[in-house]
């Protein structure tokens, strides 16, 4: 059997590569681990395939023996905090995140509302394929239902108080889930709020769910437009914001980690940065002003996640917009980002291209070479070799720290290619950066080839 879980749980091309009877297979796997007892709080975004899927996975749950809360359309930072608020022993959210709309996916959290670590996936994993427990009929599982948006709208009004300033906010969910809570919060807080792309829509025609800037143009363009103070942007299940300043500049989701994290500690003593490898040297600059600790870890949410559980950490994020605040939940909260970000803007009187400006500039360069699986770590193994007069770090894949740089080379996990990734504070020498990395790269891949002949 091809193995379920993926980088981001398990996801797929819906009725071809998940079907609900994956679906049903995985509620019945999550209730025989959970020894078929125990509540499951299940949630879902707006795809026009999550509440077959939803029905299916309620089934298993219950078949074998679990009690369902099901919380309906929630995104995921907000199933997370159902899990949690509900005391349940597990969380379900059916969703692809950033995906286009014909993919769909379930993700499993534990009774905190962190994702399942890979051990527990594995465990699933092994009952999908020998099957999991059905119970009795006088067991089956019991479902009820239960509203969590206003919990967690009143939990996070009881944290943040409200603006002084009244921000002119264009906030752009994609159509996707984050249009249930995030203008309804930021109107709360006080903001004027133009929705854009905020009409439920599982085909989602407004843009593509992924806040990169190729997708965000008509974001940027409606915050010059309409004069506003900024702009925010979601990905399809709001765990991850992007913010655009009121000039239409679109900022790299570590600029806005690293502008949220400089605002959210500034009162902690000696606060921890948990942060992957991948992020940018902006990173150190807020850890030094602050007098912090940075914790980098390898690329993913379970690794940030982990890294905190084992040795503690007050914020932590990545470089695609996703930030966690530990002591609020464990998952990536794009509904938080967005309201921490309005309050580091409200308290300081400065405008997003001012905060911006106020952290040092670097410029980065994103390449990608392709290469088999199989030569992968042999490649990499030569090519640290070949860099070996530097500092290297190999926490996941090769990161070379030059004075004015560094150049990341990772294998992807998903792809035949490498990805070759560099950083530096002038735009010549970025680039001069990452050729150097794809030209020894390119020598190491051509030298495994002619090796395996
Ligand atoms: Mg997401």
């Amino acid at each position: 059997m091809p193995r379920l879980f993926g980088t981001f749980g398990v996801r797929g091309l819906v009725n071809r590569e998940l079907t609900p009877n994956t679906a049903f297979d995985l509620g019945l796997a999550l209730a025989t681990h959970l020894k078929n007892k125990g509540r499951v709080a299940v949630g879902h975004d707006n795809r026009t395939s999550s509440e077959m899927f939803e029905h299916a996975i309620v089934a298993g749950l219950t078949a074998g023996g679990c009690d369902v809360l099901r919380l309906g359309l929630t995104p995921t930072p907000v199933l997370s905090f159902g899990t949690r608020h509900f005391s349940c022993d597990a969380g379900i959210i059916i969703t692809a995140s950033h995906n286009p709309p014909e993919y769909n996916g379930i993700k499993f959290l534990d009774r905190e509302g962190a994702g399942f670590e890979r051990k527990r996936e594995r465990v699933l994993e092994r009952i999908v394929t020998g099957g999991g427990k059905l119970v009795s009929w006088k067991h089956i599982g019991h479902v009820s239902e239960a509203d969590v948006l206003d919990s967690y709208i009143r939990a996070i009004l009881e944290r943040v108080s409200k603006f002084k300033y009244k921000w002119k906010v264009v906030v752009d969910c994609a159509n996707a889930v984050g249009s249930v809570v995030t203008p309804r919060l930021l109107r709360e807080l006080g903001c004027k709020v133009i929705s854009m792309n905020c009409q439920l829509d599982g085909t989602f025609p407004g843009r593509k769910l992924e806040p990169v800037p190729e997708n965000l143009g008509e974001l940027a363009r409606t915050v010059v437009a309409c004069k506003a103070d900024l702009g925010i942007a979601q990905d399809g299940d709001a765990d991850r914001t992007i913010v655009v300043d009121e000039q239409g500049k679109i900022l790299s989701g570590d600029r806005v980690f690293a502008l949220v994290a400089l605002h959210y500690l500034r009162k902690r003593k000696r606060p921890r940065i948990v942060t992957t490898i991948a992020t940018s040297s902006v990173l150190d600059d807020v850890t030094k002003k602050l007098g912090g600790k940075i914790l980098r870890t390898k690329i993913g949410e379970p690794e940030v996640v982990g890294e905190f559980r084992k040795r503690g950490g007050d914020i932590g994020g990545e470089e695609n917009g996703g930030v966690f605040f530990f002591d609020w939940l464990l998952c990536r909260e794009g509904i938080m980002t967005a309201v921490k970000f309005l309050d580091a803007m409200d308290r300081n009187g400065k405008s997003v291209s001012e905060l911006n400006t106020s952290l040092p500039r670097y410029h980065q360069v994103k390449k990608r070479v392709e290469c088999p699986n199989e030569l992968k770590v042999r490649v990499l193994n030569t090519l640290s070799k070949r860099f070996a007069e530097y500092k290297l770090d190999r926490t996941d894949g090769l990161r070379v720290v030059f004075d004015d740089g560094w150049l990341l080379v990772r294998p992807s996990g998903t792809e035949p290619i490498f990805r070759c990734f560099a950083e530096a504070k002038t735009g010549g020498r970025v680039k001069e950066l990452v050729e150097l990395g794809l030209r020894e790269l390119k020598l190491c891949i051509k030298a495994q080839k002619r090796a395996g002949r």
